[in-house]
């Protein structure tokens, strides 16, 4: 691990543009905040700019607002990359010219090396993990809220602690930070068990489209994305919903599609140890890690539906 690097960067810069990938999930929004602290109550100028918008469910963390979806104008000193393997995953453009230089943290496998300073570990649970590190290094104090960022990052990428990456390492990581005043307990019902009654209806709706192939061994929830402004939800009602596609016995690839036009998501999940990453990557821009990731395929919904099948089922023999 770079540390000295990162710390000379930091040293010697001024201002600092934070950003993740598209869709931010738990990790992104938790490594960026408590970037965020670190950098600002170093004296840096800092600014979080994502593509999305936050998910409401993580607005209960502390400076969660200064999360903006609005592009800068200005350039800054250093843009610091997180928990994104590529610049297309940012889904803005301009990322190699909006600082003088890159900086890349992150744990996602297909993670290109794309930045001027990558501190990329595939073997960590979360991109928070490798910050929890950088912390631990350098003997920073922390206060709780930072606690709070950092733990709900990793339990959101772990599943909350159900994942394969849950390792002996992470447990003691999240003891730590718990030990650091985190409610356990609250974050947990914040990441998982809030969501607004718009955002259930679009859960039945999306529970209804069920359906199995190749002998039960696919199973596959799908959402026309038009349907969530029919019922008063939002895309991040849509979050987590990849998981339900594995929770049936037999099942070993499970695909949450979600399409408009001629394009086609697809939310790749696994078990019994198939490599739905390898699948992703099949498809250009597509990648993940071996048990979850993701694709889009440029096709209306059903040929991109047998087109995917095709890629699984010989994936499966
Ligand atoms: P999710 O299905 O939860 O959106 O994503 C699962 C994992 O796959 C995450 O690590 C995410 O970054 C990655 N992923 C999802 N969609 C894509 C994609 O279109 N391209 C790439 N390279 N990775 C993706
Ligand atoms: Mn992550």
């Amino acid at each position: 691990m770079t540390w000295a690097e990162l710390s000379t960067v930091i040293d010697n810069n001024d201002s600092f543009l934070l950003s993740s990938h598209v869709s931010m999930d738990g990790d992104c929004v938790g490594s960026q905040l408590a970037m965020y602290w670190y950098l600002s109550s170093s004296g840096k100028k800092v600014f979080i700019y994502n593509h999305d918008t936050l998910p409401a469910r993580f607005s209960f963390l502390h400076n969660s607002a200064v999360i903006c979806s609005k592009k800068p104008t200005e350039t800054y000193d250093v843009l610091v990359v997180l928990d994104c393997s590529n610049p297309d995953r940012l889904g803005w453009s301009g990322s190699d010219s909006i600082a003088r230089i890159m900086v890349n943290i992150d744990h996602h496998r297909d993670n290109t090396n794309f930045a001027d300073i990558n501190i990329v570990d595939k073997n960590v649970a979360a991109t928070a993990q490798i910050i929890y590190s950088f912390f631990e290094s350098q003997g920073i104090d922390y206060p709780r809220e930072v606690a709070e960022h950092l733990y709900t990052a990793i339990i959101t990428d772990t599943g909350g602690f159900r994942f394969s990456n849950t390792t002996s390492t992470v447990l003691h990581i999240c003891a730590s930070l718990a030990e650091k005043g985190v409610d356990c307990s609250k974050i947990y019902q914040y990441s998982y068990d809030s969501h607004t009654q718009n955002g259930m209806m679009l859960w039945s709706r999306i529970w209804s489209t069920l359906e199995f192939f190749c002998e039960g061994r696919v199973c596959a929830l799908k959402l026309p994305l038009s349907l969530i402004d029919e019922l008063g939800a939002s895309y991040s009602d849509s979050e987590g919903i990849a998981d339900w596609t594995i929770l049936a016995q037999g099942v070993q690839v499970g695909m949450f599609i979600k399409y408009k036009d001629g394009e086609t998501h697809f939310s790749l999940r696994s078990r019994s140890g198939v490599d739905v990453g390898k699948i992703a990557q099949k498809i250009p821009g597509g990648g993940g890690h071996g048990s979850a990731a993701g694709c889009t395929v440029y096709m209306p919904f059903k040929e991109a539906e047998k087109y995917m099948l095709d890629i699984i089922r010989k994936e499966l023999d």
